[in-house]
């Protein structure tokens, strides 16, 4: 549990000589003091035994009521979780009682003195098993006792380790670490703001950091070329196992560089903090391999892939051209995609396994899943006869399917042909356990990503991630409109084909941050605004510093911003976020702990000029 780095003696204090994981054999015979909790107790009637723990770990302390009775009388009342301090002499262990798996087991501590710190009420969960499995909301709410556990604060040490593996690498190539306001003005990431009313200024608002993004590009702007900053960011979005509302990211902007100079040094400094937090797993391809989106997609069926193991997508659309199966001819006809996957050992899977797999495909946007299971006896599926036996065969052979295969095709309109079935990729490698070493760290790069997307519903283009975000040199001239009005977007508008100056790092099948070069020019930034629907007026409002800014002297900069939760999930072999922070809220946004959120005073929404609508009012109004 200790802190490797962290020399003991800097940890004496008046209360503890030692810390409860430091006695060994050469301090036998000597007088010192420890404290900590009672970790375990038992009284074997005139000898009574404590472990005392702290989170350096774990120390027998004995006392022997013929030689120490106050101290003895004191151990009686005793109970687990007590805080006490205890002085007396290390002795070594009698022949036989040793432990080998303490570091401290070869001692023990003859106490003498036995002072009550603090008493406890037995604790709602066990402290002391590990691996106990125990209702989250408990844990949540008592979650300085989660935190006394071994597992949580083995976590949160090593995240600190990875807090300050990150500040080591960064100072040492020239990045300033610089804090920017949490009380902001809005800056758009695609999630909802948390807003926080004014009291001198009744009416207005300011908005949490959703991101410090445009204040890093001021940043760069003022000549600071290379900043960086542990960022809590805040979004108003429903909680996922990879998501909350509130989180931590590690927040970069270099200046005078290209997307490759960005890359490059993210790679390093990814490299060396992983080596630092976690020097037992090996990063799997090292440089990281980087595929475009289009690869991306094409290939695993995601923008994030799982590249620790195969089970690629392959296009079938040639092969099953003109079948005459009308499923897949209708979708090629309108320019679809018809995709597919081998997914091994599974040609006997059954009924609900095979139902399961459809629903899961539909679940992520597929209509629906054909699938061919490869048996010895040939080709078995619903769709054999509608396709033919020879195209089901040609099929298979495309994907490379063998027998025990069982082969699972999408066809859908492009993208969402391929994400779907990325979907049961990602989900069946697991499953299948087809990722042969869990230790891996396969990080990998995934960039020219498309500029915008278009949203029918606002008749605008939307970043499909950071609206700041450059454009390909060679796309530059696409970021116009059909019409030639900049302020009438539309479908068909060659900026659906630009393609932006962003990355994504993932890791293990989980996007870990993304960034980009960034677009330093006024004009190209209004331009780039304007498809994305803003008004003149609007992005005055919204980006007049920026944009103000440019017209200053702005340098080519870039960066990116990477996520400490879900990093040290990754590396710390967690599913859930929640189990790398400290204080986690709820998937509904709840601290059960604090309480929080919580009825506001009715003093306050004075101050702030503010009146809450009744409950059910605020509903209809919203619902229209
Ligand atoms: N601001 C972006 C984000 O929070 C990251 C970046 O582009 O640097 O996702």
């Amino acid at each position: 549990m200790t802190d490797q780095t962290a020399d003991p003696s800097a940890l004496r204090t008046s209360y503890r000589d030692l810390t409860c994981g430091e006695a060994r054999a050469e301090h036998v015979g000597r007088t010192v003091s420890l404290s900590g909790w009672v970790h375990r107790r038992r009284d074997m009637g005139q000898l009574i035994f404590i472990d005392l723990r702290d989170r350096h770990g774990m120390t027998q302390v004995v006392v022997d009521a013929a030689q120490s009775p106050l101290a003895h009388a004191a151990l009686s009342e005793v109970r687990n979780e007590y805080v006490l301090a205890v002085r007396g002499e290390v002795a070594r262990r009698l022949a036989g009682t040793e432990n080998a798996r303490l570091a401290t087991g070869e001692i023990e501590l003859r106490a003498a003195e036995v002072r009550v710190l603090s008493s406890a009420r037995t604790p709602p969960f066990p402290v002391n098993e590990p691996g106990a499995s125990i209702d989250e909301a408990l844990r949540l709410r008592h979650r300085y006792l989660d935190l006394r556990r071994e597992e949580l604060n083995a976590r949160l040490v090593a995240r600190s380790r990875l807090l300050r593996a990150i500040s080591d690498v960064h100072h040492a190539h020239g990045f300033v670490e610089v804090e920017t306001p949490i009380l902001i003005k809005a800056t758009p990431e695609g999630a909802r703001d948390f807003i926080v009313p004014s009291r001198l200024q009744p009416g207005n608002v300011y908005a949490l950091p959703q991101s410090p993004q445009q204040l890093k590009q001021l940043l760069m702007v003022a000549g600071f070329d290379r900043y960086f900053q542990i960022a809590h960011c805040m979004r108003d979005e429903d909680m996922r196992a990879d998501r909350g509302p509130e989180f931590t990211q590690l927040d970069l902007e270099m200046s005078f560089v290209g997307q490759d100079d960005v890359m490059g040094f993210v790679e390093m400094m990814v490299t060396e903090v992983s080596r630092a937090v976690v020097p037992g797993r090996p990063i799997r391809q090292s440089p990281f391999p980087r595929f475009t989106f289009r690869e991306a997609l094409d290939r695993f069926g995601s923008d994030k892939p799982d590249v620790r193991f195969g089970m690629e997508l392959v296009d079938v659309g040639a092969v099953v051209e003109g079948s005459g199966f009308r499923v897949f001819d209708s979708v090629l006809a309108e320019g679809g995609r018809v995709v597919a996957i081998a997914a091994p050992g599974m040609a006997d899977a059954s009924r609900s396994q095979v139902d399961e797999l459809v629903e899961r495909a539909k679940r992520a946007g597929a209509k629906g899943l054909v699938h061919i299971a490869v048996r010895a006896d040939g080709l078995h599926s619903p769709v054999l006869n509608a396709l033919g036996q020879e195209r089901a065969q040609a099929l298979v052979e495309a994907v490379g399917g063998s027998v025990g295969d069982l082969v699972l095709v999408v066809a859908d309109h492009d993208i969402v042909a391929q994400e779907a079935l990325g979907a049961l990729r990602a989900e069946l490698g697991e499953r299948l356990g087809l990722v042969q070493d869990p230790n891996e760290l396969a990080y990998a790069w995934v960039y020219e990503f498309p500029m915008y997307q278009w949203d029918d519903e606002g008749r605008r283009w939307d970043a499909t991630h950071n609206p700041f975000s450059g454009v390909l040199p060679e796309d530059e001239e696409l970021l116009a409109t059909a019409s030639g009005d900049p302020s009438q977007p539309s479908p068909e508008d060659p900026a659906g084909r630009a393609r932006a100056l962003q990355y994504d790092i993932v890791l293990n099948g989980w996007e870990l941050g993304g960034g980009s070069i960034r677009i330093h020019r006024r004009d190209l930034l209004e331009r780039s605004f304007a498809l994305m629907g803003h008004s003149i007026e609007s992005m005055r409002d919204k980006f007049g510093a920026l944009l103000d800014a440019f017209e200053y002297g702005a340098p080519p900069h870039g960066g990116i911003a990477l996520g400490i939760d879900r990093w040290a999930a990754r590396l710390l072999q967690q599913e859930n976020i929640r189990e790398v922070m400290a204080f986690p809220k709820t998937g509904a946004g709840s601290d059960l702990m604090l309480g929080a959120p919580s009825p506001v005073d009715p003093a306050q929404l004075d101050e702030l000029g503010l009146m809450l609508k009744p409950r059910g009012r605020a509903e209809a109004d919203r619902t229209g």
